[in-house]
């Protein structure tokens, strides 16, 4: 593994909803580059554009102009089967909600990105992804009978158990308690240790201080970048924007 080299780079990337006068630039022309094996947290004011960036550099929506690429995939050359696929093979989620299938189980949870792709999953591998994350004795249990930090947990370990080349998290400690996001932020720290790149979208300078570089839009650009800041430093910073 190349540590410099790039693992999703978006250049120039346009999103207008609506049109006219009344249109919005969701995302203003677009350029930055996460290095694999990085975390990258993006901030910025409601209705800056957070989510559309997060949403087209994951290929759920299509950019107007301008290019996304993961690794040398150009994702406006996919059609929308291929985009699915690649989404499923190369690319993991993690919500703020956690959008576990509340009817199965954490192992089973943990199993499907697998079967969705064809593959009958092994239990070692399964119980593996889920001692990963500490819950190695909590399989059978099911979503409701785990707490929010421990379903969050389950997410992480079905997001990472196809090897994603990126992590994309939206808001991913934002129901969680200081505790229980402290936990899910160190286990996306060592998940970084194996050169896995994280683009999280966050509300909360106590999680994006955390992660190796913090960017912030303003009007669907990007206005500003810190690296290694501390909590209070990036609090500051958005409070600015917000201003
Ligand atoms: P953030 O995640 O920072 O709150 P978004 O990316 O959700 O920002 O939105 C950026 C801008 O684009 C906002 O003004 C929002 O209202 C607008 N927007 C986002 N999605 C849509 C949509 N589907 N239709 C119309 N406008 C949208």
């Amino acid at each position: 593994m190349n540590p410099e080299e790039t693992a999703v780079a978006l250049r120039g990337v346009h999103r207008t909803y609506g049109a006219g006068p009344t249109a919005v630039h969701a995302a203003d022309g677009i350029d930055i580059d996460f290095a694999r094996g990085t975390w990258t947290a993006v901030m910025g004011p409601s209705g800056s554009g957070k989510s559309t960036l997060l949403h087209c550099a994951a290929g759920l929506e299509r950019v107007d102009s301008g290019q996304v690429l993961l690794g040398d995939t150009d994702l406006g050359t996919l059609t929308d089967d291929q985009l699915a696929e690649l989404r499923r093979m190369r690319i993991g989620f993690v919500f703020q909600s956690f959008n576990l299938v509340g009817s199965l189980t954490a192992e089973q949870n943990v199993a499907l990105p697998l079967r969705l792709a064809g593959r009958r999953p092994g239990r070692a591998e399964i119980r593996a992804a889920l001692q990963a994350v500490g819950l190695g004795e909590r399989a059978g249990h099911k979503p409701s009978q785990l707490s929010g930090g421990q379903q969050q947990r389950v997410a992480i370990a079905r997001a990472m158990v196809t090897r994603p080349e990126v992590l994309f998290a939206d808001e991913p400690t934002g129901a969680l308690d200081t505790s229980a996001a402290r936990t899910v932020l160190d286990l996306l720290r060592e998940t970084t240790g194996h050169g896995q790149t994280i683009i999280m979208v966050t509300h909360d300078p106590a999680a994006a201080a955390r992660a190796d570089a913090v960017v912030f839009l303003r009007d669907g650009r990007i206005v500003d970048r810190l690296a290694g800041a501390g909590v209070r430093e990036v609090a500051d910073r958005l409070v600015a924007l917000e201003a």
